[in-house]
């Protein structure tokens, strides 16, 4: 989905939001890093063309090349800067059983998704996670709804939630994002319920501002998004 372009002039550096935890700030979405002994780690990787401000933020905060990603899902947003990434260097892929069929090109998107995937290109996923797993620290999540195969990344020992585009947030509230680009509204209720559940200390989202104390704007969400809404976010 589109976000909200970087403003023009603005420095584009990574921003440390938690213990070992970057944002990497990209054009109208977010990719993270997780500092790891091996490598960094990203929880996504931005669109085509990204590559480069992905490696050029990590060197910025003093970090290495990446050695993993992590995808959320594969919307071309998140997972377009992959194939770039693994053209520069070692990289493992990692990304939700579902998601990793389509982006391997075996599973069949929603009409609106297919040209994205035309940019993404077709990914092998060195793992397929599954709900409930634990990979680089974090819990994966079901949270279906935007997409079939859809997670997010909780990270137990301070609460971290990496929601992609299960959640996005604005102006301090939360908001699933719009549809057509949520296919499935009540499997993405259902999703923000249960991340309401997990009563994250910080909310990282694929679009939008870090949340922190989301506990409030997620009870506000989880009454106001029981009612599909429209429009381009
Ligand atoms: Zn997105």
């Amino acid at each position: 989905m589109a976000g909200r372009p970087t403003p023009r002039g603005a420095p584009l550096r990574a921003e440390r939001v938690a213990a070992g935890t970057w944002r990497l700030p990209l054009r109208g979405v977010n990719a993270y890093a997780l500092e790891a002994a091996e490598g960094p780690i990203l929880v996504d990787a931005g669109n085509p063309g990204d590559a480069p401000r992905i490696v050029g933020m990590l060197a910025g905060a003093g970090l290495a090349a990446p050695r993993a990603v992590l995808l959320t899902h594969g919307d071309v947003d998140h997972a377009g800067g992959v194939r770039a990434l693994l053209r520069a260097g070692d990289l493992d892929v990692w990304a939700p059983a579902v998601e990793a069929e389509v982006l391997a090109g075996r599973g069949r998107p929603r009409a609106m998704r297919r040209l994205g995937r035309l940019f993404t290109g077709r990914i092998r996923c060195d793992r397929a996670l599954t709900a409930g797993q634990v990979v680089a620290g974090l819990r994966v999540v079901a949270s279906p709804g935007h997409t079939p195969g859809h997670c997010s990344f909780l990270r137990e020992a301070d609460g971290v939630l990496f929601t992609g585009d299960a959640l996005s947030t604005r102006a301090g509230e939360v908001f699933i994002p719009r549809q057509p680009f949520t296919e499935d509204w009540a499997n993405a209720h259902a999703s923000l319920l249960r991340l309401a559940d997990l009563h994250p200390r910080l909310l990282l989202p694929g679009h939008g501002e870090p949340l922190r104390d989301p506990g409030e704007a997620l009870a506000r969400a989880c009454e106001r998004e029981q009612t599909p809404s429209r429009g381009s976010r």
